[in-house]
């Protein structure tokens, strides 16, 4: 699946290439009028249109949602390519916070009608057991685990762990080369760091996010962060005079959108979505991760999910 990170950059800006010219998809999941969607797309610069006269059977979550008359969606803000809220502009992008807003243009709700919520990796499926959102969208790999609490749609990425050293650290070159003597740093409740404790003798120090992990490490208080690589690339590339991201991938995180558990129809609803909306994905692929190196792969939805 992973591509060689030079070749990979290579063949993403031909997919942004290709998206840019190709991001005309209506949006899947609409019970009708998909008339003049193109002419929409134009003027609002999105890829995906905002559906009309949506009805979904059955779901909990999407009762909710119209009662309300606005979207509640878990998502991160610290993690730049991905979900990333910038302190000055108050522009939220990344990848998952598109797919956010995709799937909230799915339900029939535009930019206006959504509120975000920054949720720690350790905090999201007792968000959605509380309903305190309506779904998640921020790097949450799909685990048995997890899926005793709550329910996922998707995938609809599919990454890496991996691990984020200084730029002149010679002696960490992969996860084969973590010692008792490494400190390693990864978020609460994450599979990264659950994996290090699992699987390495290395120590490992947690924070809520991994942006605190990514300052420990530039000032030399841990000799690792590790998290998904997609992450960590997007951290890489914001300061690679000082980080880098070393060895091959030694996991697979298969992205999902939580969702409440039992809630079969909204699941549905959002699998749907990402199966009939090929160009919608690459589009917010290619604007979001296409310099990255990243995998450009669509992975088909997993209905048992
Ligand atoms: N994808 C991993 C997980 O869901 C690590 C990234 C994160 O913490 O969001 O645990």
């Amino acid at each position: 699946m992973r591509i060689n990170r030079i070749g990979g950059a290579v063949a993403a800006f031909a997919v942004a290439a290709l998206a840019l010219t190709g991001c005309n998809s209506g949006t899947p999941g609409a019970t009708d009028d998909s008339t003049g969607d193109a002419a929409e797309e134009t003027t609002s610069g999105t890829p995906w249109t905002v559906a009309e006269d949506v009805t979904i059977e059955g779901s909990p979550t999407f009762d909710a949602i119209s009662d309300r008359g606005s979207v509640v969606v878990g998502v991160k803000e610290d993690q730049p390519g991905l979900g990333f809220l910038d302190p000055a502009t108050g522009e939220r992008t990344g990848f998952d916070v598109d797919v956010a807003r995709w799937i909230a243009a799915s339900l029939g709700y535009d930019e206006d009608d959504i509120e975000f919520q920054p949720i720690a990796s350790a905090n999201r499926e007792q968000a959605l057991v509380n309903g305190d959102i309506d779904y998640y969208v921020g790097t949450y790999s799909i685990t048995d685990k997890r899926k005793e609490q709550i329910a996922f749609a998707g995938p609809y990425f599919i990454t890496g762990q991996g691990l984020l050293v200084a730029a002149d650290n010679e002696d960490i070159t992969g996860i084969d080369a973590l010692t008792a003597d490494h400190v390693v740093c990864s978020a609460t409740g994450s599979t990264s760091v659950q994996r290090i404790k699992d699987e390495t003798p290395a120590q490992t120090k947690e924070y809520d996010t991994y942006s605190t992990c990514v300052e420990d490490l530039k000032n030399n208080q841990v000799d690792a962060v590790t998290t998904d690589e997609a992450i960590l690339i997007g951290y890489a590339a914001q300061d690679p005079e000082n980080l880098k991201v070393v060895g091959e991938p030694f996991s697979e995180e298969r992205y999902g959108v939580g969702i409440a558990k039992g809630d079969t129809a909204l699941q549905e609803y959002i699998n749907t979505m990402f199966t009939d909306g090929g160009e919608v994905w690459e589009a917010i692929f290619s604007k979001n991760l296409g310099a990255s190196g990243v995998s450009a792969d669509q992975p088909e939805v997993d209905a048992a999910e």
